[in-house]
């Protein structure tokens, strides 16, 4: 039997503009990092992408590294959209990145106008997509000349590979730079993609408001901590999280005791708002109101579900917050 979206898919799923923007994206994206690669299952896989659609989720965010191995996501995803979503390409916004290491030599993995065009090709082949909705600058370089990297993103939109242009972990005193180029070319920067979680708050300090005072949306990755911010890890390290697992990117290592401890404390807290502990990550990442939007990841339909269900209980007393802050800082 074909799949068939759900009729009733926009329902429950929230919706913002993205930065000044006129780009709505929904306040809970997918993000394909890890468990879409060519380690993973593949009908886990395509349950989860039906699922996200299914309520609203109208966002899918890649990387041409995204795996492993490399590329493995990016192929996946094609072949899923391929073979259930013909017709809904309209629907979707689909992004993808190029900077991280890719291929070997030195074109393989920077921000150079010759990693990123080349990169964007490979990532359309691999989907098999006519166009990107989105394409990021994964990471500032160090070396290329932010001219140089702006250029090519602004090429990109102009040849039609991608409609909008993002920046992703560009440390403030860089990112304001390609702010102000991509605007001066009329191609604004649409959105800026970081880490933000209970447990890294470093854009607080000058990346969230740098994006909101140059019209620039923002979308927080690794809303859960990679796992942490959610029950799983209070008993140890279950078999198959992504703690245990070699291809996973958080490390055992970081499941100290003192970690578990907060991470107990929190979901007390949690419980007291009638919530799992991933359901109030997630809403405390979304309470800025400058987050555009939060990129979970999942390895089953069941934690989709559950990170959903934030949208169940999106707001904090003063007395919540101030609980979850004295918390943090222990
Ligand atoms: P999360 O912090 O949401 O972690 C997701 C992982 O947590 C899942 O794979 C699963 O791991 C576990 N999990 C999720 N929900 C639950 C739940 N309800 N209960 C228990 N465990 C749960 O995000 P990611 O770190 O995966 O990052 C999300 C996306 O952000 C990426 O896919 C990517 O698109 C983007 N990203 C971008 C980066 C960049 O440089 N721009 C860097 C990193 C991410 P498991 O079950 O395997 O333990």
């Amino acid at each position: 039997v074909n799949y068939q979206p759900a009729s009733n898919r926009y329902d429950g799923m929230q919706y913002k503009y993205c930065g000044k923007s006129g780009l709505q994206l929904p306040v809970i994206s997918l993000g394909l990092w890890h468990n879409f690669g060519s380690v993973d299952d593949f009908d886990v896989a395509t349950d989860i992408i039906k699922y996200a659609f299914d309520h609203g989720i109208t966002h899918f965010d890649l990387a041409n590294n995204y795996g492993p191995v490399p590329g493995s996501a990016e192929i996946n995803f094609g072949r899923i959209l391929k073979e259930n979503f013909q017709g809904y390409r309209d629907e979707m916004i689909i992004s993808s990145k190029a900077g991280h290491e890719m291929w070997a030599g030195p074109y393989g993995g920077n921000s150079s106008r010759k990693n990123l065009m080349a990169s964007i090709d490979q990532s359309l082949r691999r989907t098999g997509l006519e166009y990107f909705d989105i394409f990021y600058t994964h990471r500032y370089d160090e070396v290329t000349p932010i001219r140089e990297t702006v250029q090519a993103l602004i090429d990109i939109v102009e040849r039609g590979k991608a409609l909008y242009v993002g920046i992703s972990k560009y440390p403030p005193e860089k990112a304001y730079l390609v702010y102000e180029m991509l605007s001066d070319a009329g191609v604004p920067c649409l959105i800026s993609q970081y880490r933000y979680n209970m447990f890294d708050r470093t854009v607080e300090k000058e990346n969230l408001s740098l994006a909101a005072k140059n019209g620039s949306g923002f979308i927080a990755f690794s809303p859960l901590a990679q796992g942490l911010l959610t029950d799983k890890y209070l008993n140890g390290i279950p078999e198959n999280s992504r703690a245990a697992r070699p291809t996973g990117f958080l490390q055992s290592s970081q499941v100290t005791p003192e970690k578990v401890e907060i991470i107990r404390q929190l979901n007390e807290v949690a419980h007291r708002r009638g919530q799992t502990l991933a359901e109030m990550a997630l809403a405390w990442t979304l309470k800025d109101k400058r987050i555009t939007s939060v990129i979970v990841g999942a390895s089953s339909v069941k934690q989709l579900d559950d990170n959903l269900h934030a949208l169940d209980n999106l707001e904090f007393t003063f007395d919540e917050l101030a609980e979850i802050d004295q918390i943090l800082l222990k």
